[in-house]
Parts: C-alpha cells; sequence; structure tokens
C-alpha cells in the first residue's frame, strides 16, 4: 500500500464500515492509538468518522472489533447498535 489514494481505491471509494460511496472519504484511524501510518487508517465517510471519534478500533474489513468508550454508544446510528447486539449475539447492550 503505497498512499492515500491506492488504499481509497482498494475500498472502492467507499466507506469501509458502512459501505456508502464516498469520492474524498475521511482518513480514519483502524486503532486510535496508533499513528496516521497508511497501514492505520481506512476511509470512512464523514458520518462514521464522526461517531467513531477515538472510541473503537475497526479490522481492515471496517468491522468494529473493539470498544474503547462507553461514549459512542450513545452517539451511535440505531444500525450500529443493532450490528453490536448481533455481534455480540443479543447479549449485554
Ligand atoms: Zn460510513
Amino acid at each position: 500500500m503505497r498512499d492515500w489514494a491506492d488504499k481509497c481505491a482498494l475500498y472502492r471509494y467507499r466507506c469501509a464500515h458502512c459501505g456508502k460511496e464516498t469520492r474524498n472519504p475521511d482518513k480514519g484511524h483502524m486503532d486510535p492509538n496508533k499513528g496516521a501510518g497508511i497501514d492505520n487508517l481506512i476511509p470512512l465517510c464523514p458520518e462514521c468518522n464522526n461517531w467513531a471519534s477515538d472510541d473503537v478500533i475497526f479490522g481492515t474489513d471496517g468491522r468494529i472489533v473493539a470498544v474503547l468508550s462507553e461514549r459512542f454508544l450513545k452517539a451511535a446510528p440505531p444500525e450500529v447498535l443493532r450490528r453490536i447486539r448481533a455481534w455480540l449475539g443479543g447479549q449485554g447492550l
């Protein structure tokens, strides 16, 4: 992976999390505790990048693999909460 343009092309100019087409995606950090190197960036639409903030860790496929803060649960769209509940097998949230 050479640069941001290559990364955006890899994701076909879609948000890595929700799949929405976005020609100018935000540079989302997969792990907010790591730097802004190309290996730690994924394209996110502004909405997903905004609610994710520094509160979750994304996998390379754009799925949430870890939650770092309870704050994001209050700000997450209902669809995100539904996915999390399904992922947890309907337990917890
Ligand atoms: Zn999105």
